[in-house]
């Protein structure tokens, strides 16, 4: 589906791990994104980060918001696959398969308590590294050489978008891992230093919209639904 000028993948859950199963057994990397209102909102100004998007190799339906655009637009998405739900089903995965993980991001610490938490809750689940994510520039030559030093099959990136896949595309090439998916605010919800938002947020979707509301500095991402509502309107009548 063609959302905003965002390549979004029609992948159920299901299939969405199917394709996680596939891209593990092969050699090479390969970029999973998370398209949300807010992320299809930042990439409208921004040709380089829509063109980061658009390269992924699976963008999944991250959220109601885009299943109810791509019902405004006639476009065939009809399950949500948040990210959230969708790693921790990748964990599940390597419970029962032999997949190794990185954690990266978040602030100093909180890396270290979500691999603590993943490995209460997946028994057996193997974590082979983690890092923060505030780093310079110049700090990320070392960073890479931590993560391929240990060669997970699977990096999480959870320093925000567009600063994740940024980090992912930039090193696209360079990172010997199969598959880097950014996640967000993932390990500080894992971690529990952030709690998610109340159950009726998360299944109409609007959990970002609860965590903006309940932090003082996200508060201007609230207007981010209705801009993208109208974006979406005036791209159907365009169509
Ligand atoms: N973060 C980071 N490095 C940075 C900036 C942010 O690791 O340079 C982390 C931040 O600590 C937080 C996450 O990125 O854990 C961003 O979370 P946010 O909830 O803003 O992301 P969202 O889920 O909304 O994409």
């Amino acid at each position: 589906m063609d959302l905003l000028g965002i390549r979004v993948d029609n992948v159920s859950m299901d299939e969405a791990v199917k394709k996680a199963e596939e891209f593990l057994v092969e050699s090479k990397l390969h970029f999973i994104c998370t398209p949300n209102p807010e992320i299809v909102m930042a990439a409208q100004n921004d040709e380089e980060f829509k063109n980061i998007l658009n390269s992924a190799d699976l963008n999944i339906p991250d959220g109601k918001g885009v299943v109810w655009a791509a019902k405004k637009l006639k476009e065939p998405i009809f399950e949500r696959v948040t990210g959230f739900d969708f790693i921790h089903r990748i964990f599940e995965l390597g419970q029962d398969m032999d997949i190794s993980f990185f954690l990266l991001g978040a602030k100093p610490g909180i890396a270290d308590l979500a691999k603590e938490k993943i490995e209460e809750k997946y028994l057996g689940i193997k974590i082979v590294g983690t890092n923060d994510g505030y780093f310079s520039v110049e700090e990320e030559k070392e960073i890479l050489d931590k993560i391929n030093a240990v060669k997970p099959d699977v990096l999480l990136v959870a320093m925000g978008a567009p600063k994740q896949e940024r980090f992912i595309y930039k090193y696209r090439n360079k990172l010997d891992c199969k598959i880097a998916i950014g996640v967000g605010g993932c390990l500080d919800v894992i971690s529990g230093k952030t709690k998610r938002a109340p159950k009726i947020f998360i299944d109409l979707g609007l959990e970002w919209l609860y965590r903006s509301c309940s932090d003082f500095r996200r508060l201007k991402r609230i207007i981010t639904l209705p801009r993208f509502m109208y974006r979406v309107k005036r791209s159907r009548k365009q169509k």
